[in-house]
């Protein structure tokens, strides 16, 4: 199968019958063998009856529909682990993305050789003010953060090759950093494809404001995992072992002073220095310990790592 098309959608079923129409123009108009997976995250409206209709009518489209509004990501990953395409593509339901632009994506990562194809709304036609400056931020940061060139991290529209997909894991609201992810699990070839961008026709966004506050927790949080995530000790231990330094340090000070009997120790600001930073190097050390038992049971702790193998059948 050459393309899988999964969408993610979340009260859509007034675009979702005009963006089949239209990707089964274009996929056709190609000769791709596809099929399209459409992940109901929960919908409240009439969208399971649109996909369940579009199933019924052409077995290239298929569904899964979430028992609750579990989010985008989730949409993606489960997307993602039923896609059998050389190419998979991500776009949103709401017609913002344009199927024209499948072929080229495409053909960027079959000829040119990418592993990810980013796209970007060069031009924008969302609300100034809610999207377009908040976004520029955003994307900004994110360039700094993850050393990738990209515009637009959190376009929609997406295509990947189909070891991407099956070797990285989107949940909670990371959807906005799978270039990140797919850098971090080894795929460095990441390209971007300027796309048109189009007006939301119906419905609305089901995006808000608070989404970047958690974006930038998020990112923290990716950055930290992709560094330490596999040996947390690393981490904890030495910030650990630098913070009993200095109580061992403060420590020695109020020995000395004791000795010397200048003070009641209780009077030194270093007995209390040496205290604090003696148990803040204690329990970084135990969190540090901690972090590797749940390591050492994540059943993620070695997967994804092979490329390429040639072993005995
Ligand atoms: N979406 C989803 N689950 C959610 C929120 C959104 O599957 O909880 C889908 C939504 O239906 C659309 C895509 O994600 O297909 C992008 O959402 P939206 O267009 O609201 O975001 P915006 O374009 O405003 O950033
Ligand atoms: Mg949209």
């Amino acid at each position: 199968m050459d393309i899988s098309i999964v969408v993610p959608l979340f009260n859509e079923d007034e675009s979702l019958p005009h963006l089949a129409e239209w990707i089964t123009r274009v996929m056709d108009e190609n000769h791709f063998t596809y099929e399209v997976l459409m992940i109901d995250d929960g919908s409240k409206d009439h969208s399971w009856e649109v996909i369940e209709r579009l199933a019924a009518e052409n077995s290239c489209y298929k569904g899964v529909k979430f028992r609750r509004n579990y989010g985008k990501s989730a949409a993606l990953n489960v997307g993602f682990s039923h896609a059998q395409g050389d190419v998979v593509i991500t776009m949103d339901a709401d017609l913002q993305d344009s199927p024209d632009e499948i072929p080229e994506l495409y053909r960027m990562i079959k000829e040119e050789g990418y592993d990810l194809v980013s796209g970007w709304k060069k031009k924008r036609y969302d609300s100034k003010l809610a999207k377009n400056l908040p976004s520029k931020l955003f994307n900004a940061t994110t360039r700094r953060m993850s050393g990738i060139k990209l515009h637009d991290f959190n376009c929609g529209l997406k295509a990947y090759r189909h070891d991407v997909v099956k070797s990285i894991e989107v949940y909670g609201e990371m959807h906005r950093y799978i270039p990140v992810i797919a850098k971090w699990a080894g795929f460095t070839k990441i390209g971007e494809k300027v796309v048109q961008h189009r007006k939301r026709e119906f419905g609305t966004t089901k995006f808000g404001m608070n989404r970047f506050v958690n974006g930038y927790l998020d990112l923290i949080s990716i950055m930290f995992i992709s560094k330490f995530g596999k040996q947390p000790m690393h981490f904890f231990g030495f910030i650990g072992s630098f913070a009993f330094l200095l109580g061992f340090v403060a420590f020695v000070v109020v020995a000395i002073q004791k000795i010397a009997g200048v003070i009641y120790i209780t009077k030194s600001a270093y007995f209390y220095l040496s205290m604090f930073f003696m148990l803040l190097g204690v329990l970084l050390f135990v969190t540090g310990f901690l972090a590797e038992l749940v390591c050492r049971n994540s059943s993620t702790r070695n997967a994804y790592l092979i490329e390429k193998e040639l072993l005995d059948k």
